[in-house]
């Protein structure tokens, strides 16, 4: 494929859980003695690897990330997790291919992922086991969150300034106000000390709390709005059928991103309807879109590759700004390269498409475009 790659790249929507190579979480979980994972690397393997056919939807893509947080829980493991993750990105971002646990890859890898968001949930962090109602985890989340900053300011003095890296801080549909509150408050506290922190999301499964409720809806705005106003904002929204296309308008109203994640929600209606209002909302706000190929194919929010192209054009007929990233690399065996070449292969991006989207993720990154 004749394309002249940049030398660093931006990627700017990947998840802390999805981002440390099964390779190394299966040393971390011998190393701790963690049970319930299989008997052996093969088997660890075939449990936490999201494949096609294993996953059905967004929720059983989600299970997985309830074991891996277990395992990253408390600062000593999130510590080391962000220092990995943002190595991998760095080593093998660029890489078209990648070992089945992540391992190696490429001898010669298209580009080096130069600047990195990591977005995670700290209190998820903490050993709590949120599905099951609790809140208060093991561990002290002001020191999972230090940890956190300190493993970025570490790899950053590492790497000479040649990765940049930040966290985004991931608030929960699966929380309840009172944990997101909590969340927002130590946000607001960590954000006025360490710059590492950049911005804010909301994640986490859509059929739990689609924010179709005028109160939930409220709610969410509250604990937005809380954060100190330098944080940059992004919102998973629109990822399944759970959020309708007025659901998805109302949030993207009461929460002001300024990038959406995986806003599938908004061309079924154009297409099947000729519904605009989602579309034209994204361009008069000027929102960019976080597209995570893969990631979107196996929860089969979008049904193939040929779709994809389509949602790309369509991106580009109302001028809507777009990026392409990973979401869980480790967890899909995947790198942002082999994504891009997949595109390419399959025709449903051009190469112009994709340096330009490139260039849109090093304009639009939170860490700031001083580079
Ligand atoms: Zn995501």
């Amino acid at each position: 494929m004749n394309i002249k790659w940049p030398k660093t790249v931006t990627e700017l929507h990947v998840h802390l859980g999805g981002s440390v190579p099964l390779y190394r979480l299966w040393e971390i979980a011998v190393d701790r003695g963690i049970r319930g994972l299989g008997k052996g690397y093969e088997e660890f393997i075939d449990i936490l690897q999201i494949q096609d056919g294993k996953v059905k939807d967004l929720d059983s893509y989600l299970e997985v990330y309830d074991t891996i947080e277990l395992i990253q829980s408390g600062p000593t493991a999130v510590r080391e997790s962000v220092i990995i993750a943002i190595h991998r990105a760095f080593r093998t971002g660029g890489m078209p291919l990648v070992g089945r646990g992540g391992e190696s890859g490429s001898p010669e890898p298209l580009f080096h992922i130069g600047r990195l968001e990591l977005r995670f949930n700290p209190l998820k962090r903490t050993g709590a086991v949120f599905l099951k109602g609790k809140h208060a985890g093991l561990y002290d989340v002001d020191r999972v969150i230090r940890a956190a900053c300190d493993a970025v300011e570490e790899v950053e003095l590492a790497f000479g300034g040649k990765i940049r890296a930040g966290l985004i801080f991931c608030f929960g549909r699966d929380m309840d106000l009172a944990a997101n509150q909590i969340l927002a408050e130590k946000t607001a506290l960590w954000a006025e000390k360490r710059q590492s922190i950049i911005g804010i999301d909301l994640a986490g499964p859509e059929s739990k709390n689609p924010l179709s409720s005028k109160d939930a809806l409220s709610q969410m705005k509250e604990v937005f709005n809380s954060v100190p106003k330098r944080l940059g904002k992004t919102v998973h929204v629109g990822e399944t059928k759970h959020v309708t296309l007025d659901t998805f308008i109302k949030t993207i109203e009461a929460l002001n991103p300024s990038r959406v994640a995986h806003p599938i929600a908004v061309f079924s209606p154009y297409w099947d309807k000729k519904d605009d209002r989602g579309l034209k909302l994204l361009k008069e706000r000027k929102i960019v879109c976080e597209l995570c190929v893969k990631s979107n194919l196996l929860t089969q929010g979008v049904p193939d590759i040929s779709t994809y192209g389509r949602m790309i054009s369509t991106l580009d007929d109302f001028e809507i700004p777009y990026t392409f990233s990973t979401d869980a690399p480790s967890l899909q065996g995947t790198s942002l390269a082999q994504e891009l070449l997949m595109l390419l292969d399959a025709g449903a991006a051009t190469p112009e498409q994709i340096l330009r989207a490139l260039k849109t993720a090093d304009e639009s990154t939170f860490l700031g475009t001083n580079f």
